[in-house]
């Protein structure tokens, strides 16, 4: 079968090449994809700059249909629609994953970067990572699942709460999901972007966001106050990574707000304004991916229609076309981009 492989480190070294069809184990679920979602980490992975298990086929945000079972699977069937987390191997000892943190386990193996993933004709799956997809979810909004939980994450790690003024700064993928679902928490939601970002900020403002602000042309600052009677945003959730973002979001805030760190950053070191922290009596969350009860919650957000993944799948591609779907994200053309096999 033909798969994107990442076939040795450092930069570019991405192949359409042949590999053999996987294996499946006792415990495990074989499924044939149907589309994978291609996030930023692929595109980091494909710079050289996040390090995967080579050659490790990539993808781990897809949606499928169970194909075969190991003799230990009785969760699911064949020909059932489910999406899988990417949690491939988990030591299952150490404090997180008796807490069911897997996304904080040190030896966690993850499908597409430590595993082969989706962006082949079939993906082999821990039975443990399996959810079967409910009946108004589509497998094109499905592929979103991965992405919706991380976002999902960050949300269930804020405070947030009915009328509280939260700024999303990002309109990528992820900032746009995190927007759908604080609004599912009635807050009033401002998402930001850059003028290069217009139709991703018009997708926000379509999408039931409240503003939608290009930083570079309006008074962002402005806006909040506005809507906050000058106080500043209760919350901010940074999904850029882009270094400059971080002093801007401690600045919306207001005192006893919540900045919670979504994007992930070129470089760890990254200048702070630490006197806004000590001032503002502000609390930094951190939040690194998603774990399993991201998942169930994110699934019914899809079925229930309070989130709309399928609105920012904007391109669709063959593996064989990876170059191109790469370079639509690259320019800034798609919001969010999905490979198919067939
Ligand atoms: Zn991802
Ligand atoms: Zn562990």
């Amino acid at each position: 079968m033909l798969a994107l492989v990442k076939t040795a480190l450092g930069h570019g070294n991405l192949e359409v090449i042949e590999r053999e069809e996987p294996v499946v184990g006792k415990d495990q679920v074989k499924i044939l994809v149907k589309y994978a979602g291609i996030c930023g980490s692929d595109l980091h992975t494909y710079e050289g700059k996040y390090k995967v298990n080579v050659p490790v086929t990539l993808g781990h945000e897809f949606a499928g249909e169970v194909v075969e079972i190991g003799e230990n699977v009785t969760e699911v069937k064949v020909g059932d629609r489910v999406t899988s987390e990417t949690t491939f191997y988990i030591c299952g000892e150490c404090k997180y994953c008796k807490s069911k943190d897997y996304n904080l386990c040190s030896t966690r193996k993850g499908l597409g970067s430590q595993q082969d993933g989706g962006f082949t004709k079939y993906v082999v799956a821990r039975k443990e990572s399996i959810h079967i997809l409910p009946e108004n979810v589509d497998y094109l909004s499905a592929s979103i699942t991965e992405a919706l939980a991380c976002a999902h994450h960050a949300v269930a790690k804020s405070n947030i709460k009915k009328d509280d003024v939260v700024v999303v700064l990002g309109p990528g993928p992820i900032g746009l999901l995190v927007a759908q679902i604080a609004k599912t928490y009635e807050a009033k939601v401002i998402i930001t972007g850059l003028e290069k970002d217009k139709s991703r900020l018009e997708k926000g403002k379509e999408l039931g966001v409240d503003f939608a602000v290009d930083i570079q042309n309006e008074d962002i600052k402005q806006a909040v106050n506005d809507l906050s009677n000058g106080y500043g945003a209760d919350i901010v959730f940074e999904c850029t990574g882009a270094p400059p973002s971080v002093n801007f979001g401690l600045d919306l805030l207001t005192k006893k707000g919540q900045y919670v760190q979504v994007g992930i950053f070129p470089t760890a070191e990254i200048l702070t304004d630490f006197e806004k922290i000590i001032q503002k009596e502000l609390t930094i969350t951190g939040c690194r991916s998603q774990k399993p009860s991201d998942w169930e919650p994110s699934l019914q957000l899809l079925n229930t229609n309070k989130v709309n993944a399928k609105a920012l799948v904007s391109h669709q591609f063959n593996i064989t076309e990876w170059d191109k779907a790469y370079a639509t994200i690259k320019n800034g053309e798609a919001i969010k981009v999905v490979l198919k096999v067939e």
